[in-house]
Order: C-alpha cells, then structure tokens, then sequence
C-alpha cells in the first residue's frame, strides 16, 4: 500500500523569504538522505501544499526532487477561467506546479461553509484537469462527544457517491479514474492543532470503516490510501506508522519546520 506524508502549510510562512528557507532544508535533508524509504519496498510519497501564493515559486524549486506539490483548495465554479473573483482553478493550480489538491479540510468547512454540494463541483473540477485529491473527513469534539463519528463521516463521504453518480459516464473506467486520483485524510477536528490525539486503536477502527464505505462505492476504491491528521509529530508518528489501516498522515505545525516534517515521513 502507498505511504503518504502531506503538509499542510495552511496560511505560512508569512514571507517569501521564510518560504525559501523552508524549501532549501526540506531538499538539503532529501537530497543527503533517502529518508522516504520505508521497511520493505514501498516508498511513502513526500507532498507539501503551500498557500496559492506560494505555489508556482514552490513547485518550481521542487520540481526535481521527491516531493509532489498540493493546493490546498481550488474554485468550485470553474475548472479553467471566469469571474470569480478570489478564486483559483484548478487549471491555475496544475499550471503553477500542483499535482493534487487538498479538498474539504475542517477549517474550509468552519471558515467558508464548504459542504458537500460545494465539494462534489471542487472534485468534479480537480478531476478535469487531472489533479489528484486529498479529501479531508472528521468530526468534532462534540460529535465525538456525543458518539457521532461513523455517522459523520457517513454524510462526509457520501461525496464520493455523489460524484459518481454525477459522472455521465458511470464505467468501471470512471471508478478506477477517481481510485487513482483519490486519498482520504481522517482528521478529528478536535485532534488539529490541539495536541490531543486519539488512540492508534481507535484511528485504525475509524480507517477500517471508512475503507469499507468508499469500497462499497465502487470497488476500485478499496485500495485508496487513508492517512491520519491531527497534531501528528516525530515523537507520535511511529505510533500510527505501525497500524497496517494507516497509510499516511497529513501534517500541519510539524510541516513547518524540514526536520520534523521529515522524521515524520521517515516513520511511514
Ligand atoms: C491539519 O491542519 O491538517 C493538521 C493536521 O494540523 P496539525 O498537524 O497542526 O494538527
């Protein structure tokens, strides 16, 4: 199964010059060691997504490395042009460098309203241009709470249906697409930025659920990857690494600095 280390930059570095700082330490440690092989020998994929302003000069200096570069969202009005002031496509987006982009994450949905209507036109429109899609699903402290957690998800992947049967061409071709183009990241909300984490127990039941649910979609969609985030750091990620259901994880704070970001990829 792939292995995948993602980082989340959100809305840092502030400056172009702490950027540049970041980038030439992730590809001083990447190019002195190969620290993305795992045990046997599969190789966890290193990706980073920088703000849509940092994107294009990020892609570029990581262009012959390792790394894979990530939006961190895309419009959902137009995959190419139009009037949407603010906005940036995924065309613009795969035209700066990016290969996938992150969709869906807790703080679109708490900060821009993102539902499911709003994330199956993103998808629809990171699929046109052949971006890949890291689909952030969670619940929050009071669901967790109040034991709610499957049935979040329930309604959070429902997405991925919905997508399908927009799709006009409903093939096996058209499931084995999206398989390919398509990561889950399990983010509890209450476990972001928190330094709370669940246990690997509990992550690994979760990840086996939803597993399940996206295979019962369509079944190419049983060997996606699913990756854990929330407060994922060097001490903790041997932890999750260990657990078979957890092919990843998706890294906000410790992303910010090349030698955290790095031990993490080291234990997946
Ligand atoms: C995130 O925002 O996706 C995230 C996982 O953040 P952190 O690692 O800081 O909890």
């Amino acid at each position: 199964m792939q292995t995948w280390v993602i980082g989340n930059w959100k809305q840092n570095p502030a400056t172009n010059h702490d950027v540049t700082m970041l980038v030439d330490s992730l590809l001083q440690a990447t190019n002195k060691d190969n620290v993305t092989k795992n045990a046997a020998t599969a190789v966890c994929q290193l990706m980073v997504a920088p703000s849509c302003i940092h994107l294009a000069s990020v892609s570029a200096r990581l262009q012959d490395s390792s790394l894979l570069c990530a939006a961190q969202d895309i419009s959902a009005h137009s995959h190419s042009t139009g009037a949407y002031t603010g906005d940036c496509s995924a065309q613009q987006v795969a035209d700066a460098g990016a290969s996938w982009t992150i969709l869906g994450h807790s703080e679109r949905r708490q900060y821009h309203k993102e539902c499911n209507d709003i994330l199956v036109q993103k998808m629809s429109n990171a699929l046109a241009q052949g971006l890949g899609i890291v689909l952030c699903v969670g619940e929050t402290q009071a669901q967790y709470d109040a034991k709610q957690t499957l049935s979040v998800l329930d309604a959070q992947l429902s997405v991925i249906k919905e997508l399908l049967n927009q799709q006009s061409n409903q093939s096996p071709e058209c499931a084995q697409k999206l398989a390919d183009h398509l990561i889950i990241a399990y983010e509890p909300v209450w476990a972001i930025g928190t330094g709370k984490v669940p246990t690997v127990t509990e992550v690994s039941a979760t990840h086996e659920y939803i597993k399940q649910t996206v295979a019962s979609f369509a079944a190419p969609l049983a060997n996606i990857s699913v990756l854990y985030g929330g407060s994922v750091n060097a001490v903790n990620a041997d932890n999750f690494a260990a657990s078979p259901m957890i092919n990843g994880a998706l890294v906000g704070g410790a992303a910010l600095k090349a030698d955290s970001f790095l031990a993490i990829a080291d234990a997946f």
